[in-house]
């Protein structure tokens, strides 16, 4: 008896049957990139073993001119064929399915050969379009009908047409991008003629036994975007223009508005697909935010949609529907939807990987393989480091004791949970427990391990983590001067004017969670959300915008925000979730300032320095937030004892500390020893 009965319903497409109702959605690795093709296959054959009923690949150019950047992978030579064929080989060895996304960037294209409906250059592109001309147009139609025909050339069981965030068949739909006054534009009949176009060039040239999935933005959470009767008419035109399956986009990439974030709450954009059930008959697939298999079903049993797409979390675990199958969904490394080691890697031109798994994409390279012999491990600290490094070492089958000096695991994990919008580490803690006790790992809490209580094991780990930087502020002995573990770990009081000292990621989250009332987050209310963000719906405001824009509700307390340095504070914050924490913390009244110098502690605040003299911050509270420094306590002792040992995370280097590193660090120690 299945735990997810709607979500292991097969789903028969008439010349296949899926075995469940996940879509592994298409996600940018730039693996292809690589060159390494058996990487590549392997990537995709993890998953395929892990049960998936579904694959899309990351995005594919269909010509050099809609490519994301230069250079982006594509089918374009019979190599290329061949290399695919390797991956479509690998994963129907592994018993799974594959689709290729077709990806036209339009004028999202990273360069000067960009081609659009109308020459618009987009916010977030720095190169202006080239308008096509009938020529051109046709080009590019029968360019993405060759780039399927070559998917089923080289053995995909399906293409996905991508006509979604705000990308080339998008930019046709809407008049923003579109103004054009020939058959291309103007009415909607003729501003979706594209899309429409593609899809039935597509299927003529793939034959009626191949899956064509096509992407559609159902809320495009731009102004002026579609209106939600422009949606259900694409869709009903896309369904008789021959796609199979129809998913759903989320957002244009320009949209100020988060979709994917850990603050976005789980299953924000359902309701947006629910809207288009029952308008089309081939099967709905919704996505973003779906991170575990009970909202995964709950999102199904509800009616909300035919399948359920998730992405990241296929690279958080590439057997997350095996084991939901088998009733472990304890065990399934849960993507926390941080962005950190997925998205910011590919803004970064680099592979991605995972914060929680960094074997994702790294599959040939970083493997737990069984230990030759077994060893009897100490690891010290139950943070990331620690916590990565103990299971690591566990499952190759390693005897670890895990030794913690607070009274339950997770290290800053711990903190961070408590952050109103990062709820979601509260399961990435609840799996590391569950994990400890599935493999056996001995953890003894509330345990202060000296040298002589780690006397007797063949390898220590030390993963102490940091402590709070002393930034030496004339007056921080004060009574109303606490540390961020103070207010965020122990609850002391906090008055209603708060001036922090530090804008880091820790700076950051402590205004958050100072500006929010206890329990309050806007992650677990999709309605507080919806009004914070000015989320809308299509079917009031063309693209979902609020009309009356983003409402955030009265901050709970007045807070300042300081670093010495003269930069935008929260520059440093994750590439593609910076803007969001900057965002928020505008919306709550949060006053940043930068290149401040602090002159010292007053009861009635802060005295700063700003260049123009002194200036008060008046504050009830003064919170310290400046940084850490490794905790090398224990490490030292060993060491003064000619001891040897492994120092990992925080403890090894807190400059620019996160949870990846430390994990990544972590989980590659634990292979080794
Ligand atoms: P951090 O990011 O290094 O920031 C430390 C802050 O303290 C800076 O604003 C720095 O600015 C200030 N500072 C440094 N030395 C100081 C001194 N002697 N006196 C006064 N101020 C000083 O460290 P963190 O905030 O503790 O965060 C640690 C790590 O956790 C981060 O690197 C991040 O990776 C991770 N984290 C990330 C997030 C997130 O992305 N949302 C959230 C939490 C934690 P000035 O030197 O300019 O004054
Ligand atoms: Fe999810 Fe973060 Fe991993 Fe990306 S890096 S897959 S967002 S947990």
């Amino acid at each position: 008896m299945t735990h997810y009965p709607h979500l292991f319903r097969p789903l028969d497409l008439g010349h296949v049957t899926l075995p469940n109702r996940v879509l592994m959605g298409s996600m940018h690795t730039g693996l292809e990139e690589t060159g390494d093709w058996p990487r590549v296959a392997r990537f995709y054959a993890e998953r395929a073993e892990g049960g998936v009923g579904l694959m899309v690949t990351g995005g594919m150019a269909p010509n050099r001119e809609g490519g994301v950047f230069p250079g982006a992978a594509g089918l374009f030579t019979a190599a290329d064929i061949a290399n695919h064929r390797s991956v479509t080989d690998a994963v129907h060895a592994a018993g799974g399915r594959i689709a290729m996304q077709i990806l036209h960037a339009g004028r999202y294209a990273y360069s000067p050969d960009a081609v659009a409906p109308s020459a618009i250059k987009s916010p977030i592109s720095p190169f202006p379009p080239k308008a096509l001309d009938e020529a051109g147009i046709e080009k590019q139609i029968a360019d993405i009908a060759t780039a399927a025909a070559r998917a089923r050339e080289a053995g995909y069981d399906g293409v996905e047409v991508m006509g979604s965030e705000g990308y080339f068949l998008n930019q046709f739909l809407v008049r923003h991008t579109n103004r054009r006054e020939d058959r291309w534009g103007g009415a909607f009949d003729n501003r979706m003629r594209l899309p429409l176009e593609v899809v039935r060039r597509v299927r003529a040239a793939v034959g009626d036994d191949f899956i064509l999935i096509y992407r559609l933005s159902m809320i495009d959470l731009v102004p002026d975007g579609s209106t939600w009767d422009e949606v259900v008419q694409l869709a009903k035109a896309v369904e008789r223009a021959g796609a199979s399956i129809l998913n759903t986009g989320i957002g244009w990439h320009e949209a100020r508005i988060p979709t994917i974030a850990t603050s976005v709450p789980r299953r924000a954009f359902a309701w947006v697909t629910k809207k288009l059930m029952g308008e089309v008959s081939v099967p709905l697939v919704t996505s973003n935010r779906i991170n575990t298999p009970e909202v995964a079903e709950e999102v199904l049993a509800e009616g909300c949609a035919d399948m359920v797409s998730m992405a990241r979390p296929f690279l958080a675990d590439s057997h997350f529907v095996r084991k939901a199958a088998e009733g472990r969904s304890g065990q399934i490394a849960p993507c926390i939807a941080c962005n950190q080691a997925c998205l910011d890697h590919t803004f970064q031109m680099k592979v991605a990987t995972c914060l929680v798994n960094p074997r994702a994409a790294h599959e040939t390279d970083l493997r737990y393989q069984p230990a030759t012999q077994p060893r009897r491990i100490a690891v010290v600290g139950a943070g990331p480091a620690g916590l990565s490094a103990a299971l690591v070492a566990a499952e190759r089958g390693h005897a670890v004791t895990l030794f913690e000096k607070a009274e339950r695991i997770g290290g800053q994990l711990d903190m961070a949970r408590r952050i109103p919008g990062k709820e979601e580490f509260h399961g990435l803690v609840a799996h590391y427990e569950t994990m400890l006790a599935a493999l056996g790992v001995e953890t003894r809490l509330g345990a202060m391990a000296d040298p002589e209580a780690l006397a007797g094991y063949d390898d220590v780990v030390i993963a102490t983590g940091v402590l709070p930087r002393d930034p030496g502020i004339d007056g921080q002995e004060a009574p109303h001067v606490l540390s961020y573990i103070d207010v965020l770990q122990n609850g002391a009081e906090v008055g209603a004017r708060v001036a922090i000292v530090g804008a880091g990621g820790i700076g950051f989250d402590t205004a958050q969670f100072l500006a929010h009332r206890p329990g309050e987050s806007a992650t677990l209310d999709l309605a507080h959300w919806r009004r914070l963000w000015g989320v809308g719906d299509p079917a009031e405001t063309p693209g979902g915008l609020a009309p009356e824009g983003p409402r955030p509700d009265a901050p709970a307390r007045r807070i300042t925000l300081l670093q010495r340095k003269a930069e935008k504070p929260g520059k440093r914050l994750g590439k593609t979730t910076g803007w969001i924490h900057r965002a928020e913390l505008r919306m709550l009244g949060v006053e940043m300032r930068a290149g401040v110098g602090y002159r010292r502690i007053v009861p009635e605040g802060l005295l700063i320095e700003t260049g123009q003299g002194e200036e008060l911050i008046a504050a009830d509270t003064i919170v310290l937030c400046a940084g850490q420094e490794p905790d090398r306590r224990l490490a030292d002792a060993l060491a003064a004892r000619g001891t040897s040992a492994h120092v990992i995370g925080g403890a090894d280097v807190a400059l620019e500390l996160d949870a990846k590193r430390a994990i990544d660090q972590g989980a590659r120690l634990g292979a080794t020893l």
